[in-house]
């Protein structure tokens, strides 16, 4: 395999990237200079010391001597909610609203159709073990998951999962509003669709 074909081969894993669209970025990089392709790599490689996933909320983020990122560490933030979303992404995009001012947790990835309790893929049982490190701070935990088959499918098994401790400790359990329509996911969405789901978010439990 020479380069073009290993290069085009990496970018097809990327998200959402067919090998068409994987093999343009490799023509691409092939019409740069030395220079701009020295400071792509060098970027690449700079990202795993710049960046690494935060102790508490386990996001990728600049993380301070504990481990923990700006959001984590902030003492101005609100203890007592917890939003949880799937990605990183999720929340990056609902903090550019400016409107939520707890802290979150990064499930990682939705779980699958096909998983009925813990799963590999996403951070049940960290999630877990977070919540019950901050039992006595966590007052409501927001469910932030896409408006689909499989964010619904999240939710429940979020919900039957955290029961004991939520139960324990009358944490409210809460899930956003139905401002964003079905099969919206908050990658996606606007800042006032955010806005209206979570000024709209009903408890669960
Ligand atoms: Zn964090």
């Amino acid at each position: 395999m020479n380069s073009i074909e290993k290069l085009t081969e990496i970018f097809s894993k990327f998200p959402g990237i067919g090998p068409r669209q994987a093999r343009r970025f490799v023509y691409y990089l092939l019409h740069q200079n030395d220079a701009s392709l020295r400071n792509f790599t060098d970027l690449i490689l700079r990202l795993p010391k710049e960046v690494s996933r935060c102790l508490s909320c386990l996001r990728f983020a600049k993380t301070n001597t504990k481990n923990l990122c700006a959001i984590c560490d902030d003492s101005n933030r609100d203890r007592s909610m917890l939003l949880v979303v799937a990605k990183d992404v999720d929340l990056e995009n609902i903090e550019k609203t400016h409107t939520y001012n707890g802290r979150y947790f990064v499930l990682g990835n939705m779980i699958p159709l096909t998983e009925k309790a813990s799963t590999d893929k996403a951070r049940t049982k960290e999630l877990q073990n977070e919540i019950r490190d901050r039992e006595n701070e966590i007052k409501e935990i927001i469910i932030a998951m896409a408006t689909n088959v499989e964010g619904d499918h999240t939710t429940d098994i979020l919900k039957e999962l955290l029961e004991p401790v939520t139960k324990k400790n009358n944490i409210t359990v809460s899930v956003l509003g139905r401002g964003m329509s079905t099969g919206t996911e908050l990658e996606y969405s606007d800042a006032d669709t955010i806005n209206n789901a979570l000024r709209n978010r009903k408890g669960v439990v």
